[in-house]
């Protein structure tokens, strides 16, 4: 049965909200609600947006810990593989790659009861595992941070203020488990989705719940050096020289738009040995340029060009994202993809930027007081 809830004047059709936004003052309601679905089914999925990061791998190991120690058993799967930088996370290799894995992959959907996603609002950002999903019979939960989750599950926790999947996992688990769960492996886990979506608390919807939280894991031991170590300190020589190319050569500025970009070619990201994960960080690297409330990062790929985009204050990366690159994601921080080269899709760009004159101009106002 569809039911529809109002939050804060957002209506959302779907079977439960848990909360949009506002306050949360009935966290028992929802975590016994996730807890049912956990308890009614034997097979388990778990699974994450592709290209996952630090929040999506964090948030389904941390959740997957607690189903294991509750006495049940949780499969993983990620639509595609996860970077280098993830791999040493415990559990990690448990996680069924699907873009290699097709078959099995294939097999744990169709047998899975139960269907948890972790980090995503929309089915797109599945991948080659999006049809499959939508078509399993298993009775499917999201729990996400993003603005506007879809109306594609039968239960949504969605919790916007959260900074990052991992922490609303970690107060959902802590409610499950009527207690502090203070499994090490799990406390690591929060701790990576956090740290991964706040830029180690350099930007993002960080709140004093979140802090609280991190004052929790670092009592518990978490080992923040390692995993400092382990996600931000990782790159190759070749990155930082490709760093430095884009800030040098591949950077342009808009005073009056507030707005800077970079962006690189196919043949840019063969000169340096690009591999996945290189160009994190380049887009919040130009919010530091003063005045600029809007960055964009444009990758060329074959036939397409993704883009990351990150703002400061009111402007909405997200609503840009979905207007102009079938994109979306948060207010302050969001991506996109769109076909043909990088020079269509910079032409594209420029042409629709100053239609976003006005909104920018008051972020820029706002952030100068
Ligand atoms: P990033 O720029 O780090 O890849 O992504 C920033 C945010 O935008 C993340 O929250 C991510 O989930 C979202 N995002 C990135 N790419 C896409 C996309 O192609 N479509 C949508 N809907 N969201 C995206
Ligand atoms: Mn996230």
């Amino acid at each position: 049965m569809l039911n529809y809830y109002l939050f804060s004047g957002l209506l959302i059709f779907t079977n439960f909200v848990a909360f949009t936004g506002n306050k949360v003052t009935d966290f028992g309601k929802y975590t016994k609600e996730l807890k049912k679905y956990i308890d009614d089914a034997e097979r388990i999925l778990l699974i994450c947006h592709i290209n996952p990061d630090g929040d999506a791998a964090g948030a389904m190991l941390a959740l997957r810990r607690w189903i294991m120690a509750y006495g049940k058993n949780a499969e993983m799967i990620s639509p595609n593989a996860l970077q280098k930088f993830l791999i040493w996370m415990r559990d990690a290799d448990k996680i069924v790659d699907f873009h290699h894995n097709i078959e099995s992959g294939t097999r744990l959907i169709n047998e899975a009861e139960l269907i948890i996603m972790v980090d995503f609002n929309s089915p797109s950002r599945l991948g080659k595992a999006e049809e499959l999903v939508l078509a399993s019979g298993a009775k499917k939960v999201m729990i996400d941070h993003h603005p506007e989750p879809g109306d594609f599950v039968d239960f949504i926790i969605s919790d916007t203020r959260r900074s990052s999947t991992s922490e609303l996992v970690y107060f959902i688990v802590n409610e499950m488990n009527g207690g502090e769960f203070d499994d090490p492996d799990f406390i690591e886990a929060v701790y990576v989705g956090i740290i991964t979506d706040t830029g180690n608390f350099e930007h993002g919807l960080y709140s004093g719940d979140t802090m609280r939280t991190v004052g929790h894991l670092l009592d518990q031991g978490v080992d923040k050096e390692k995993i400092l170590n382990h996600i931000f300190s990782n790159f190759s020589v070749d990155r930082m020289r490709m760093k430095g190319f884009a800030l040098h050569s591949r950077m342009v500025v808009h005073s009056d738009l507030h707005t800077a970009y970079i962006w690189l070619t196919k043949e840019d990201l063969e000169i340096f040995n690009h591999v996945k994960g290189d160009t994190e960080g380049f887009a919040n690297m130009l919010l530091t340029i003063n005045g600029i409330v809007l960055s964009v990062l444009f990758v060329e790929r074959t036939g397409f060009v993704k883009m990351s985009l990150r703002s400061k204050g009111s402007f909405n990366a997200n609503s840009l994202s979905r207007k102009c690159f079938n994109g979306g994601g948060h207010r302050n921080a969001a991506g996109g993809e769109m076909k043909g080269t990088i020079k269509d899709v910079l032409d594209h760009f420029e042409r629709v930027l100053p239609s976003f004159k006005s909104e920018l101009d008051e972020a820029a106002a706002g952030m100068a007081r």
